[in-house]
């Protein structure tokens, strides 16, 4: 394995299992590592179907030794060599995240795995359990947090600026599958209405993780218990494409969590509110630049991005001035920037810097997933309130 020494002469060098040709995430992937120059791409199994795979790493310049038939290949082609990758991004379907992230952790490499982290609750506990007992670094990529003024947000809560936290309200809605769209060719659609490849929630796995998992980031509040309402309007439908969670937080504050990707006329709202006893925070997706602040009796103040007094927490994560929008691929790359400086501080045996701290991690990741779990099992107990067994 690479030594610290040889690591502060180059990037990091990434592989990559999924994300080929027409796939979503992957690509996004790409360009978040490319912006800070903090990792080479230089090996993947890039598709399901091997030759597709080869034909794209070719397509992006991937050396043809380094590009694999599949995860299990890839593994075992680079274990051994002088040159391989320091950590894998794992851009599959959610049921291929536990054995390809198993399969890197065992030979020894990091994992930057997506979201949800595993399809059951008992995978994601192997996983984080694993992730220890390697002593490897695994990075979950919940998008959201990498936006500075999400990490302004959490600085102001934390400081006290808007008193104790009363109400959350979290919502994630999309349009995009309010038709069958799984049913007419829509690969992406396919598969996440499909519970085996899926996991047990469908617009709750999918996107209500990320909406949870920012809720909780910026607050700091751990759920107490939910009570859930899924629905799944499409017909045929085998997975939920809209869920209603009420959530109880430590501390008596009160959550209400909505996710759907039925909501016409909605492209990526992704949108957070929190009320505390002095003041309130709003913050939307779609106009990341800029986070609502007002106090008790106020008017509603604009913080923009960039400003010189914000928290350095987003400071670290801006790179141009106020007024040139930044936005979901510079989110993006804000996590890979922390995921490469915590792989580098934990290889050097140092504490990470500002950006490398903070970060998505498989902790995270689990909880995420004992959330699906817990939304699931409460919609089928028709409603009763339960406890995540992970907060
Ligand atoms: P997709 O269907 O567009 O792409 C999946 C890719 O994985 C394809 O290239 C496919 O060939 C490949 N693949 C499937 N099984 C494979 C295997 N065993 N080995 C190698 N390659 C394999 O899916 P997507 O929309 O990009 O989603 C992928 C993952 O990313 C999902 O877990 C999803 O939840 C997550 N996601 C996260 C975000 C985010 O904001 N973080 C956004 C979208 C998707």
């Amino acid at each position: 394995m690479s030594g610290a020494d040889d690591l502060a002469r180059r990037r990091l060098r990434l592989g990559m299992v999924g994300g080929g040709e027409g796939a979503y995430i992957g690509g996004i992937h790409r360009f978040a590592t490319r912006l800070d120059n903090a990792f080479e791409l230089v090996a993947g199994a890039f598709d399901v179907r091997a030759e597709r795979g080869h034909a794209f790493a070719e397509s992006i310049f991937v050396a043809r030794d380094r590009s694999y038939d599949d995860f299990t290949a890839m593994v075992e082609g680079e274990k051994n060599r002088p040159d391989r990758i320091d950590a894998v991004a794992i851009c599959t379907p959610n049921h291929t995240h536990f054995p390809i992230a198993k399969a890197f952790l065992e030979a020894g490499f990091d994992v930057i795995c997506e979201k949800p982290m595993t399809t059951t609750l008992d995978d994601a506990i192997a996983l984080h359990e694993l992730a220890k007992a390697t002593n490897r670094f695994v990075g979950v990529t919940y998008t959201y947090c990498g936006y500075p003024m999400i990490h302004q947000a959490q600085a102001m809560v934390a400081r006290g600026d808007l008193g104790a936290i009363r109400v959350v309200q979290v919502e994630y809605p999309l349009e995009w599958m309010a038709s069958a769209i799984e049913a007419q060719g829509n690969a992406q659609a396919a598969w996440r209405t499909d519970p085996k490849l899926s996991g047990r929630g469908g617009s709750v796995g999918d996107i209500g993780t990320h909406a949870y998992h920012l809720a909780g980031f910026v607050t700091g509040l751990k759920a107490q218990s939910l009570c859930a309402d899924l629905a799944t309007f499409v017909p045929g439908r085998l997975l939920d494409d809209n869920a209603h969670v009420m959530i109880r937080y430590e501390g008596g504050a009160r959550g209400l969590l909505w996710s759907s990707q039925v909501a016409i006329g909605c492209s990526n709202g992704l949108r957070l509110r929190v009320f505390g006893e002095k003041g309130s925070l709003s913050w939307w997706q779609e106009e990341p630049n800029t986070l609502s602040y007002t106090r008790l009796s106020g008017a509603p103040e604009i913080i923009k991005r960039g400003r010189e007094d914000l928290d350095p927490s987003a400071k670290v994560r801006t790179r141009t001035p106020p007024g040139h929008p930044e936005g979901y691929i510079a989110a993006f790359a804000n996590l890979y920037a922390g995921f490469a400086e915590a792989i580098r501080a934990r290889r050097e045996t140092r504490a990470p810097s500002e950006i490398g701290m903070n970060v998505p991690t498989s902790a995270d990741g689990l909880k995420g997933v004992a959330f699906v779990d817990a939304v699931v099992d409460s919609h089928e107990a028709k409603g009763c309130w339960l406890t995540p067994r992970f907060v």
